[in-house]
């Protein structure tokens, strides 16, 4: 990976003059951002968790700004698939580049969430002073919302982009992840890119004084992988107990994966990662980060980053119980206890290879596995210059100077998917965050409010570095 980020005279030039155009029309950012705002205020009342089928509604009221914009209608797709929907919007530029187009993409459904366990009701957008809160506000209903303005503004601004600009809003991120498999099946054409910008993770990091220190993008993904775990028993009445039982060998096996301990692993990303977010950190964590870059057999290093939740997956595989299930009645012995654990795995190593080394831990052949829903190992997206140095134009503005920071994702978005069909994909988001506010998919979820504008001024230079006149 090319760590020298190297900014050409003519995206200087171009940045030089379209900080001029921000400084001299911030009305048509604030306008822009109260849409912005709008559009998420509408997008969080909508509860698109999977199997509501909210999302198909929620797909065709954004078909209806962007119509209002002055979109052709040709030019949007809803396609439906089950209860959920994908939105495809193909912005044309004027082919004058040659160059296929880019895709940005991001997911229109949201993870359930409780509304007694939430301090604000989680499907109806709150704020404070500092931020705005709701199921969805950070992933990813926020993104949609950005991108979906970008495009009204872009198009009422009369821009025409020199390749394609084509957006992606995907229907089942959250659970199922098969709206991107259909896309990329059977509607190919509609999306086939040279890259993807997934506007869903990396991104701004604030440090605990609000300062930002450094912007993510996100070359490669863990393998998601989700296994079950059986216990099957003959049963019988509870009045009389077996020495056997299922719930106590599910508790066995458990607590063996309690105490177990993935092996420390790293590569070129996460090394870079840890080595440019050492000095920024300026605390005990940072001074691990550093050790660890220098010795990768620091195991104190290692026990002190994997204490930290946001870096914990930095570091190998991890597979946690995430569910339990089973029993039929209070009064009698249990037929059948299932596990569910929840498995990120790091580069290298493939589905089946973790679950060999899940039953081993688990240590009790009478467990029965299986693998929920087909997992997709991708490989990392390559260095890409022209991205990483528009990056580099967009932010200097906001924030100048801000080391940008590859990344690779311990969740999953859809840009597995596109990288596993051969389509590069870099996930970036105009939102800046500490990664301590950062309650996507738990309680309370929230995100800056100063991101809004943050967001759109990126944006707005990302596409006119990657899509204007300036690099035609
Ligand atoms: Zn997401």
């Amino acid at each position: 990976m090319n760590k020298h980020i190297t900014v050409a005279a003519a995206p200087l030039l171009s940045l030089l003059l379209w900080s001029h155009l921000v400084v001299a029309q911030p009305d048509a950012v604030a306008r822009y951002a109260d849409k912005a705002v709008a559009l998420l205020e509408d997008a969080i009342s909508r509860e698109t968790v999977h199997g509501q089928g909210n999302v198909p509604a929620y797909a065709e009221s954004l078909r209806d700004v962007f119509l209002a914009a002055g979109f052709p209608a040709a030019s949007i797709r809803i396609i439906p698939y089950g209860e959920t929907a994908s939105l495809i919007v193909r912005y044309a530029g004027d082919g004058s580049s040659g160059r296929q187009p880019i895709l940005l993409s991001s997911h229109m459904d949201v993870v359930p969430a409780k509304a007694d366990d939430w301090l604000r009701h989680p499907f109806e957008l709150q704020e404070d002073d500092t931020f705005f809160y709701g199921r969805g506000v950070l992933d990813n209903k926020f993104d949609v919302s950005i991108l979906t303005t970008l495009f009204v503004w872009l198009k009422e601004s009369g821009f025409i982009p020199h390749r394609d600009l084509v957006i992606a809003f995907t229907g089942d991120e959250e659970s199922f992840q098969e709206t991107v498999q259909q896309l990329i099946g059977e509607h190919r054409d509609l999306i086939d890119a040279e890259y993807a910008l997934i506007v869903d993770g990396g991104g701004g990091v604030l440090n605990d004084a609000g300062k930002a220190i450094q912007f993510q993008v996100g070359f490669a993904e863990k393998t998601y992988a989700t296994f079950s775990m059986t216990a099957k028993n003959p049963g019988g009445h509870s009045s009389m107990p077996r020495a056997d039982n299922a719930i106590y060998d599910i508790a066995r096996a458990i607590q063996q994966l309690e105490a177990h301990q993935f092996p420390f692993e790293a590569n070129e990303i996460t090394l870079t990662y840890f080595e440019r977010t050492a000095p920024l950190l300026n605390n005990d964590v940072g001074e691990a980060m550093a050790r660890l870059v220098m010795d990768p057999n620091d195991v104190e290093a290692i026990t002190i980053l994997r204490a930290q939740p946001e870096y914990i997956g930095t570091l190998g595989t991890t597979c946690i119980p995430t569910m339990l299930s089973g029993g039929h009645a209070e009064n009698a012995l249990p037929r059948a206890i299932t596990a569910t654990v929840n498995c990120r795995i790091f580069p290298g190593h493939t589905p089946g290879d973790i679950l060999r080394e899940l039953q081993l831990i688990a240590d009790n052949p009478r467990l029965e596995w299986q693998v929920i829903g087909v997992p997709v190992s991708s490989p990392a997206s390559g260095f890409n210059p022209e991205i990483m140095e528009a990056i580099a134009t967009a932010l200097d503005p906001i924030h100048p100077g801000l080391p940008i920071v590859p990344e690779m994702g311990s969740g999953t978005t859809d840009g597995a998917y596109f990288r596993a069909a051969g389509i590069p994909s870099y996930s970036l988001t105009g939102i800046f965050i500490n990664p301590k506010d950062s309650f996507a998919h738990g309680l309370n979820e929230r995100v800056p409010k100063a991101s809004v504008e943050t967001s759109l001024r990126f944006w707005r230079t990302m596409i006119d570095e990657l899509a204007g006149d300036a690099k035609r």
